[in-house]
């Protein structure tokens, strides 16, 4: 499978953390160069979708005491502040080898900018351009007038996912210089609004003046997790849920209350991840003149999405072993039990004290005495 969207995914030779109005933002470094490159070829030789696991990893701290639960997601709390300046630096790397989420396309339905005085057709008029995803790529449509009466608002439609992501999106239109646009442009706050020109959604020149707050990171993979953690959920995980217990005791059917309960959750967790990647489509592509499967995608957020589908599919979505962690990941192989290799050595290590603990007291309980001898 190859990318469709030409030429690809953006990312910067280099990137920086500035103080924007959602908090720490990450921006292009100031002269860094910019190369375009297909998500599913990651530059760093990894399989499509290992750079997912990479980001969980690095926010996991930010993450992981927000997802206790499957259901207890809701969290309004500055995530960002979260992060230690160590994962704040390996962020900015893993934004040197993959570019930035893209969070802001993938909620953007539609964009109209202001009307601007326009020569057309010989005559001064007004032009109005909008801004708008169709087949795989960000359009633009002007409209010329030549009076300015008619031409409609500037305006930003935005299409916002509810955290718990089964219910319809809410299609919100925002002004330009509503704090949830322009927390992605920090340079522009600067400026004041009526300077202030969306470039076209996508192209370089939009790529330069784009950040992200690392809050809106966090949000962003945290929906990815708490999707793939609710598609991983099993009964046995739903046992000791004390909601579940409760119910099962109100009904007095307590093995049909877990089933039915997992089977909600998996359904929530289908769900949202489909939202994920409801902008996503297979299409055509030619390489080397044969045709192939490509994806159109509008953001990297939706793309690697894409890219825990085939995981969920072949049952690789997995909630960590190591107690501590429980974080949902995707399994590379068939035996993967834990998240990554920090998990698995914390885990073994566990298993070895658990272990020696366990011959302590049988040693103690043998002899009558400590072990000072060792
Ligand atoms: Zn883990």
């Amino acid at each position: 499978m190859s990318n469709a969207l030409e030429p690809g995914w953006p990312r910067f030779s280099d990137y920086d953390l500035l103080r924007g109005p959602l908090g720490d933002t990450v921006v292009p470094a100031s002269g860094a160069t910019v190369c375009w490159y297909d998500p599913w070829q990651p530059p760093s030789g990894n399989r499509p979708g290992a750079a997912l696991g990479e980001l969980q990893r690095i926010l996991r701290p930010a993450l992981g005491p927000l997802l206790p639960e499957s259901r207890s997601r809701l969290s309004g709390l500055p995530a960002d502040r979260e992060l230690t300046p160590y994962r704040r630096q390996q962020l900015l790397r893993w934004c040197k080898d993959n570019g930035l989420l893209g969070i802001l396309l993938e909620r953007l339905i539609s964009a109209r900018l202001a009307p601007a005085r326009a020569r057309t057709t010989g005559h001064v008029g007004f032009a109005q351009t909008t801004f708008r995803f169709a087949s795989g790529s960000w359009r633009s449509e002007v409209f010329n007038s030549f009076r300015s009466r008619g031409l409609r608002h500037p305006e930003v439609v935005l299409d916002l996912y509810p955290m718990a992501a089964t219910d319809a999106p809410e299609r919100r239109p925002v002004t330009l210089d509503d704090p949830e646009v322009l927390a992605f442009f920090p340079a522009a706050t600067a400026t004041s609004p009526p300077t202030w020109t969306l470039p076209k959604p996508g192209g370089e020149e939009f790529w330069r003046v784009y950040g992200e707050p690392v809050a809106e990171i966090v949000t962003a993979v945290r929906r990815i997790d708490s999707a793939l953690r609710d598609l991983a959920t099993t009964q046995e995980d739903v046992a000791d849920d004390p909601f579940v217990v409760l119910e099962s005791a109100a009904t007095g059917k307590p093995r049909q209350t877990q089933t039915d309960f997992a089977r909600d959750v998996r359904e929530q967790g289908r769900r949202s991840l489909n939202a994920l990647t409801s902008r996503s489509s297979q299409v055509v592509v030619f390489r080397d003149g044969v045709p192939e499967v490509g994806q159109s995608y509008v953001s990297l957020w939706g793309a690697l999405s894409l890219m825990a589908v085939p995981a969920v599919v072949k049952n690789r979505v997995r909630i960590c072993g190591r107690e501590r962690c429980r974080a949902p990941f995707v399994a590379t192989a068939h035996g993967n039990l834990y998240c990554s290799q920090k998990c698995k050595s914390a885990a073994a290590q566990a298993r070895l004290r658990e272990a020696r603990r366990a011959a302590g007291q049988g040693a103690d309980a043998e002899s009558g005495k400590g072990r000072q001898h060792g």
